[in-house]
């Protein structure tokens, strides 16, 4: 048997939408973007939602818009993808790491005072794999020494938690619509924000810092622009947008699949030995992005090539970063200096998670898991 790890959820009426984008006048930023802009805002929560090229961009242009460049610290967890870390590195500032929680792999929020000096201006905490981390306390923390809140919510646009969701306590949310991610459009990404000065910002920011997009230079009357500020290229096409628009609308619906695949998964797994995953909190519901569970660090690897020789999709989300070689040589961090992300990057594997995953398929990894971690536990 062959599991996928990963397939996406493009249906027939994604498709449609797409032709019918491909079909018409304007293929770059325009009326399709704004909707979805409209269509997502409205289902996080948040009044602004400005639709850009990827999660990265996302992240850079949240980063510029409230004004973080060079000198400036920027605290972070190293248990994620290295695009968070990385979009600080792009506006000049300094990603600080510091630890995570045993439990959920998410920044420990009890860790973050410690690492504020004169120079940090934000905090940029991940909702890995879909739980949210702690932000009523964040923003307890950020308002007393007056940092922003970047929230990297790529994993988490479903997420609850404590009665709030991404966007609602931070500064900023920036989504992902890469190809695997729970809606994708390929490539894409969104900031979503309740600060309306920050999200005109943004919009400029996205298109070199121009002061009108191209539907609007070119559908009235032929209108001068200006540039006001260095921006990037970073704007969300129509044809993204596009593919979107209805998987936003089922978005629910294949959560509730992922929910049920997740379900099935601790329910298999909570009794054996030699084999954990991470956790969901009582008071949350979890975007359910990733499953990973967290296997014996030494035996890791040939776990995870046993399953992939049984045909199962697996992936490591992720090795912590500060132990890259990048980060390592630029930064000092060695092994030793954030133990337990460094011990969850050497534990963990990503089982297959996504709403067309069968239940057959799901029982085949299960077993083969099973069979795999017990084989190992008796060396
Ligand atoms: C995917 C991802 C990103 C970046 O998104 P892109 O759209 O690929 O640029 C950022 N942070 C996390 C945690 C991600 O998983």
């Amino acid at each position: 048997m062959k599991v996928e790890f990963y397939k996406h959820n493009i249906s027939q009426a994604d498709i449609a939408n797409a032709v019918a984008a491909l079909n018409s006048v304007i293929l770059t930023t325009g009326e399709t973007v704004a909707e979805f802009e409209r269509k997502f805002s409205q289902y996080v929560g948040c009044k602004h939602t400005v639709g850009v090229t990827s999660g990265t961009a996302a992240l850079h242009l949240s980063l510029l818009a409230y004004g973080i460049g060079p000198g400036d610290e920027v605290i972070t967890t190293p248990m994620t993808f290295i695009a968070t870390a990385n979009s600080i590195i792009y506006a000049g500032a300094t990603p600080v790491f510091i630890d995570v929680e045993p439990d959920t792999a998410n920044i420990n929020v009890d860790l973050i005072e410690s690492a504020i000096t004169s120079r940090t201006k934000a905090i940029l905490p991940v909702h890995l794999h879909g739980q949210m981390c702690d932000v009523k306390t964040i923003r307890e923390i950020a308002d007393k020494y007056h940092l922003v809140i970047i929230e990297d919510a790529a994993h988490a646009i479903e997420a609850r938690r404590d009665g709030t969701r991404p966007g609602e306590l931070g500064d900023a949310a920036c989504f992902s619509f890469y190809a695997t991610k729970n809606i994708t459009s390929g490539e894409g990404g969104a900031v979503s924000t309740n600060n309306e000065e920050i999200a005109e910002k943004l919009k400029k920011l996205r298109l070199h810092g121009m002061s009108k997009g191209a539907a609007e230079r070119y559908s009235r009357r032929y209108e001068h622009w200006d540039m006001e500020m260095l921006g990037w290229k970073y704007n969300m096409s129509n044809i993204q947008a596009s593919l979107l628009l209805n998987q936003l609308e089922n978005i629910e619906i294949y959560w509730q699949r992922r929910e049920e695949i997740c379900h099935t998964y601790e329910e298999a797994f909570k009794d054996c030995q030699n084999l954990n995953y991470l956790k969901v909190l009582p008071n949350s519901k979890s975007a359910r992005h990733m499953f990973t569970i967290l296997v014996p660090p030494e035996k890791r690897d040939s776990i995870l090539w046993q399953l992939q020789a049984k045909g199962i999709g697996v992936a490591v989300n992720y090795r912590a970063i500060h132990l890259l070689t990048y980060y390592r040589q630029t930064y000092g961090y060695e092994r030793g200096s954030f133990p337990i992300a460094e011990k969850i990057g050497d534990s963990t594997i990503t089982l297959p998670l996504y709403p067309k995953l069968t239940d057959e398929e799901v029982r085949y990894v299960i077993q083969t898991v099973k069979e795999v971690s017990a084989e190992y536990a008796q060396d």
